[in-house]
């Protein structure tokens, strides 16, 4: 194995089988009738003995549209991981450095170090975990690429639509703004607008979450067309098949059908941290997505007699820097938060 891989571990996202899983922040709602049937009509009828469109010009020019960006600013990819892969080995490399503000999405420093491509960080404010604006602004001046979280992975935060400007104004590469998550944090929200005066701005998304569609791995991100062009070259060719192509433009297509659900998410959000905030000795941060990140002492045991005791799964992030005893709850459907506020109330103290 080559040396700088030696170190890598497969991924294990220590998944068990438990009655309610709210660890991986996936829509846990089953999709409306009229969108599973819709899926489920193109799925029928899609052959499965020709290779895909390696372009899936059929979906770029859906999600273009519902974007109003044109068919040229947009890459599909087998899930937002295979971009953010492709785009740290199109742009990242030996030599090369990417900015990241950590607690993050883990698997920024994973491609990174698939890729070679140097990890800088800027730190965020212990207390509320949002964004050092002056030091990631201070160190983009100097790196090659940035990637700003919006809302953030695991801490739910939202950046300031300036601060990106001023980010990709600072930056002489390409800034990535991760919106995996940007339909649950309401409109204007997204950094999209600003794609059309920022020639060096990435916005990447995914139909994992709010789509419910994350056992199809989809993803895309929308940036200028030589972004794109240098994107679709570095791509596995047929990365993105048949039924993942179907199944994602039935789903934008239907995507008005979704948003009732969105909303039930971002409403139950709120009775969640309502909820588990009355609890004793615990911190809630505030979240624009559909988990809500939550301290408490002893949250290892706490996680772990969760899962044993009432075989409900959340996320420990006890052993990240500056998370300390911090657990990630996905929120799910009302009776999985029901179930989680009840289990809760009996094992804190
Ligand atoms: N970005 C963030 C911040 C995420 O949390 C995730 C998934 N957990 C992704 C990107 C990638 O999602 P997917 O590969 O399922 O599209």
């Amino acid at each position: 194995m080559q040396p700088h891989l030696r170190s890598i571990e497969p991924y294990d996202p220590n998944f068990t089988a438990t009655r309610i899983n709210l660890s991986a922040n996936e829509n846990t709602h089953p999709l409306p009738a009229s969108v599973r049937e819709a899926v489920d009509e193109v799925l029928a009828a899609t052959p499965l003995n020709r290779y895909p469109d390696p372009m899936s010009d059929a979906l770029r020019d859906e999600i273009a549209a519902v974007n109003d960006v044109s068919r040229a600013q947009v890459c599909v990819g087998n899930g937002g991981d295979e971009l953010l892969y492709n785009f740290l080995l199109a742009f990242g490399g030996r030599n090369r450095s990417v900015l990241i503000c950590p607690p993050c999405f883990s698997e920024y420093a994973f491609f990174a170090q698939l890729t070679e491509t140097n990890v800088r960080t800027a730190g965020r404010d212990p207390r509320t975990l949002t964004l050092d604006e002056e030091a990631l602004l201070a160190c983009a001046r100097t790196c090659d690429l940035v990637i700003v979280t919006s809302p953030n992975n695991p801490t739910g935060d939202l950046a300031d639509l300036g601060l990106i400007e001023r980010a990709c104004h600072a930056c002489h590469g390409l800034v990535m703004v991760d919106e995996a998550y940007i339909e649950f944090a309401g409109e204007d929200a997204s950094a999209l607008p600003l794609l059309a005066h920022l020639d060096n701005l990435v916005i990447l998304r995914t139909l994992s979450k709010a789509y419910g569609a994350a056992g199809t791995r989809c993803g895309y991100v929308m940036a200028a067309t030589d972004i794109i062009d240098a994107l679709s070259a570095v791509r596995q060719i047929y990365s993105v098949n048949v039924l993942t192509q179907a199944a994602a433009l039935a789903l934008v297509r239907k995507r008005g059908a979704l948003e009732p659900l969105t909303a039930s998410i971002v409403t139950e959000r709120a009775r969640l941290q309502r909820a588990l905030e009355e609890l004793p000795g615990i911190t809630v941060w505030p979240s624009s997505a559909n988990f809500l990140l939550v301290r408490m002492a002893g949250a290892t045991a706490i996680r772990n007699r969760l899962r044993d005791e009432y075989s409900i799964l959340v996320r420990d992030f006890s052993a990240a820097a500056g998370l300390e005893d911090c657990l990630r709850i996905t929120v799910g459907t009302p009776e999985e938060n029901d179930a989680v506020i009840a289990a809760l109330t009996e094992l804190l103290p």
